[in-house]
């Protein structure tokens, strides 16, 4: 089989070149050649010798995962569903917005993680997905949303807050990482590119450690034992040492707070005394709330809260001193908002929805 040079950050692609005998310098050449100009034949990379054209197609492909289907939100949201093989697919949501355009992408056919009021998690696991199927989803969303290198900017922040758990899936989310930091290929500074995780502690270390981007942990409850139910990784890793690693987390992070997201499911987390329970819980961290309104799936158990509840407990936070938003939910029309992404899952882990029940956006 080929390999696929969408899987090598520039480092990785270097070590590659050097192994073939060619500079450094050619492998930048390369990557700027797929990533910038979103090219995948060698023969449109003009500026690379034609033996070393004809190496690379005799060695390697460029190989971005099948789009399958792209669709239009009224409120100029986009949903892309990419095929990643053996009946999986995945998806990715390009939020536009005035003074930005968000990618949000997905780093896992399925999560095992199993929040209780995800989409994703009820579907199972199948696998992780590769380096190029992440940044294929980067690639081919600028292809299609027709960015040039000089407008570069149609995709200006990065989310993995798609399908998945991206600390689960550190090694291939790395390189994916480093891909749209590199100014050979994507250039988005650090505070523009947002790991979301439901808080694998020791991953959140590593992260800092190897690619500090901006942090967002997904919190939904104040406490242990409501936590251990509605996001069920607490049990392993409690909110203390959670809070701990965010602390640890702010030294090496570009941003100086965490970002804190919180679905609002009503009669469940929505008090006020949650709400004060959230402000003491997150004392020592310094910190942004994002709170979500829960989006609905089918056969869940779970409602969102009231707006006035909602306000009420952003009220709270905010007179605590916090910053905190409330998420618009964007294209809620074509099941594109936050937790309604299903793809297509072929879980190998569990099965607690039938596969035929799974493929309903397609
Ligand atoms: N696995 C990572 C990133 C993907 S989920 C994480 O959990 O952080 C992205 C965000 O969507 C998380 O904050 C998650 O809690 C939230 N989410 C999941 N299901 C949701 C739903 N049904 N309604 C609203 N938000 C949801
Ligand atoms: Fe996985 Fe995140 Fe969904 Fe939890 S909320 S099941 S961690 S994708």
């Amino acid at each position: 089989m080929s390999l696929n040079l969408l899987d090598f950050d520039a480092e990785g692609l270097t070590a590659w070149f050097a192994q073939e005998g060619e500079k450094p310098f050619r492998a930048r050449q390369v990557l700027r050649w797929m990533h910038q100009f979103g090219r995948d034949d060698f023969d449109a990379m003009t500026d690379i010798a034609k033996s070393l054209r004809e190496k690379l197609k005799g060695k390697a492909v460029v190989a971005p995962p099948p789009l399958m289907s792209d669709k239009r939100s009224d409120d100029g949201t986009r949903k892309f569903l990419f095929d990643v093989g053996s009946g999986n697919a995945v998806e990715t949501v390009f939020i536009p917005e005035d003074d930005r355009g968000t990618l949000c992408v997905s780093t896992q056919a399925g999560c095992a993680l199993d929040c209780a009021f995800c989409s994703t998690g009820k579907q199972g696991f199948n696998r992780n997905l590769t380096t190029a199927e992440i940044i294929g989803q980067v690639w081919q969303a600028n292809r299609v949303l027709g960015a040039t290198p000089k407008d570069e900017r149609i995709i200006s922040n990065v989310v993995l807050m798609g399908m998945g758990e991206p600390l689960a899936n550190f090694a291939n989310v790395v390189p994916a990482l480093r891909l749209m930091l590199d100014d050979n290929a994507y250039g988005l500074s650090r505070r523009r590119v947002t790991v979301s995780t439901s808080g694998i502690m020791p991953a959140i270390d590593r992260l800092g450690d190897t690619v500090p981007v901006a942090l967002a942990v997904s919190l939904h409850a104040p406490d242990d034992a409501l936590r251990d139910r509605l996001v069920p990784l607490n049990r392993k890793y409690p909110l203390a040492e959670l809070m701990a690693a965010c602390r640890r987390y702010l030294d090496k992070s570009p941003r100086d707070f965490i970002t804190f997201e919180y679905v609002m499911l009503d009669g469940i987390n929505d008090s006020d005394a949650h709400a004060r329970a959230l402000l003491a819980l997150v004392r020592q961290v310094p910190a942004k709330f994002n709170l979500i309104p829960f989006n609905p799936f089918p056969r869940t158990e779970f409602r969102r809260s009231r707006p006035e509840r909602i306000r009420r407990f952003q009220e709270i936070l905010l007179d605590a001193g916090y910053v905190t938003t409330q998420r618009k939910t964007r294209g809620d029309d074509i099941d594109a908002a936050c937790g309604q992404l299903a793809g297509q899952v072929r879980d190998k882990s569990r099965r607690t929805i039938p596969l035929t029940q799974q493929g309903a956006m397609a």
